[in-house]
């Protein structure tokens, strides 16, 4: 089963005009494949003000003196990362859904697993597609897509990541459910959500809302996501109630890995 999907038809993605008819454009060798989904849950004009913003504020630019060395720095920086990548298997499949600039998806990248980088906005995945050559990181993807309707075929991915998309979309447990569509069982996911005691980002994301984690457990549950042991005391007395593998430095936000059920 090949993992990367027209998000049409499902088809495996091979570029150009589908075999359903549906005809996918690129811009810089980045095919752009994003569908709407109101069908599943997507909230269309907090997408659009979401997009609209990623493409004004991607992010920091990689620098000139980056290099896979600095980004497997980074990456292994990251103890949720670093877990990750410790866990997967060197040919495993995944997706990385609003992954910006690439930073994630290049690090899991490096030893050749197949990542497809999925992002609503061109500016960020342009910088991906452009750090992923110099690179040749043959293995890794950049997309313009929907996360609702990520272009993978559904039980094929071995994790997703999720990093700080949540509390953009408006729609949690839908966004949640789309991931747990694509992952096969037992497959991961990663991910990191602002609680209700960060500070928003600045300049802040329009449609940012932090929901208490309560609520994300519930989410996590109903989509179908085992979460695992926490081993970090410095959590307060709500987020405790969750059971995670925690990643986090503080309350500020949740970092954790699940596994779909
Ligand atoms: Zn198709």
């Amino acid at each position: 089963m090949t993992m990367f999907a027209c998000p049409e038809c499902e088809r495996p993605f091979a570029g150009g005009r589908c075999e359903c008819r549906r005809d996918w454009t690129e811009t810089g060798g980045v095919p752009d494949l994003y569908v709407a989904a109101a069908d599943r849950g997507e909230l269309l004009g907090i997408t659009g003000d979401i997009r609209t913003f990623y493409e004004d504020n991607p992010g920091p630019p990689w620098r000139p003196d980056d290099d896979d060395k600095s980004v497997a720095r980074s990456g292994s920086a990251d103890p949720l990362l670093a877990s990750l990548d410790a866990e997967l298997a060197p040919r495993a499949r995944l997706l990385d859904l609003g992954c910006g600039g690439g930073a994630a998806a290049c690090f899991l990248g490096l030893q050749g697993r197949e990542v497809i980088g999925v992002d609503v906005a061109m500016t960020g995945l342009l910088r991906g597609e452009a750090f992923r050559r110099r690179l040749g990181l043959g293995s890794v993807s950049f997309v313009r897509g929907n996360l609702f309707r990520p272009p993978a075929t559904p039980g094929s991915v071995d994790a997703v990541v999720l990093f700080h998309v949540l509390e953009t979309t408006g729609a949690e447990l839908p966004a949640l459910k789309a991931a747990a569509r694509a992952l096969r069982t037992g497959g991961r996911l990663a991910l990191r959500v602002a609680t209700p005691y960060s500070t928003p980002p600045t300049p802040a994301p329009p449609q940012h809302h932090a929901s208490p984690p309560s609520e994300l457990h519930r989410w996590l549950a109903e989509a179908g996501f085992i979460l695992e042991t926490p081993h970090s005391g410095r959590i307060v007395q709500e987020l405790r109630e969750l059971r995670w593998k925690w990643f986090g430095a503080g309350p500020a936000e949740v970092a954790l890995l699940a596994r779909k059920g």
